[in-house]
C-alpha cells in the first residue's frame, strides 16, 4: 500500500463529480452528504479511488434511470469512519449476500464478478470492513468501516 493523508469529504466529492458523467450514472443523481468537519483518513489513494468507483458503478447499475443514489460519511464508534452507499431498486436474495465478494460472482449478463472481490481486498488491507445489507423497500446499502486517521 502507498499511504497518504486525505481529507474524505473533498475527495469522494471530487469521484462523484467525475462519475456522475459516466454512462452508467446518467440520469442517477448521485446525492452526497458529507461530514461537517474534515475527515482524514490514512489510505493508498489510487486503491481506495477503485474501491468508490467500484461501489457506486454497482450502485448505479441495481437502479433505474431517474433514481438517485446516497453516498454518505458517518462517524461510527470507536474513532472509525463508515462510507455508505444506498441504492433502491431491487433488493439482494439474502441467501446470496456471502456470495458477492467471492471473485467472478456475478448476477449480470456481462459482469466480471471482480468488482466486490477487488472492494473486499483494498478495504481488509487498509484494516477496514466492508458488509452489505439489502431489504425490500430498502434497497442496498454497502458500508465500507475504515480507521481514522491519527496524527
Ligand atoms: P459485477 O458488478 O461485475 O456483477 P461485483 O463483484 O461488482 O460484480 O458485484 C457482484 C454482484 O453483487 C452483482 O452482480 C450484483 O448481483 C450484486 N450487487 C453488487 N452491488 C450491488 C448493489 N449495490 N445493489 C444490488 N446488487 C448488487
Ligand atoms: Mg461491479
Amino acid at each position: 500500500l502507498d499511504r497518504s493523508e486525505l481529507e474524505l469529504n473533498s475527495f469522494i466529492s471530487e469521484i462523484l463529480n467525475t462519475l456522475q458523467t459516466a454512462p452508467v450514472a446518467i440520469g442517477k443523481p448521485l446525492n452526497f452528504v458529507a461530514m461537517r468537519s474534515p475527515v482524514n483518513i490514512s489510505v493508498d489513494r489510487d486503491k481506495f479511488k477503485q474501491v468508490l468507483i467500484n461501489l457506486v458503478t454497482n450502485a448505479c447499475e441495481a437502479v433505474s434511470v431517474g433514481d438517485p443514489i446516497t453516498i454518505q460519511i458517518r462517524e461510527s464508534e470507536s474513532r472509525r469512519i463508515c462510507i455508505q452507499i444506498h441504492n433502491g431498486g431491487m433488493p439482494i436474495p439474502t441467501d446470496l449476500l456471502p456470495q458477492l465478494t467471492k471473485p467472478f460472482f456475478t448476477t449480470k449478463a456481462s459482469g466480471t464478478g471482480l468488482g466486490l472481490a477487488i472492494v473486499k481486498r483494498i478495504v481488509e488491507a487498509h484494516d477496514g470492513e466492508l458488509q452489505i445489507e439489502s431489504r425490500e423497500g430498502i434497497g442496498s446499502i454497502v458500508t465500507v468501516q475504515l480507521p481514522l486517521f491519527l496524527s
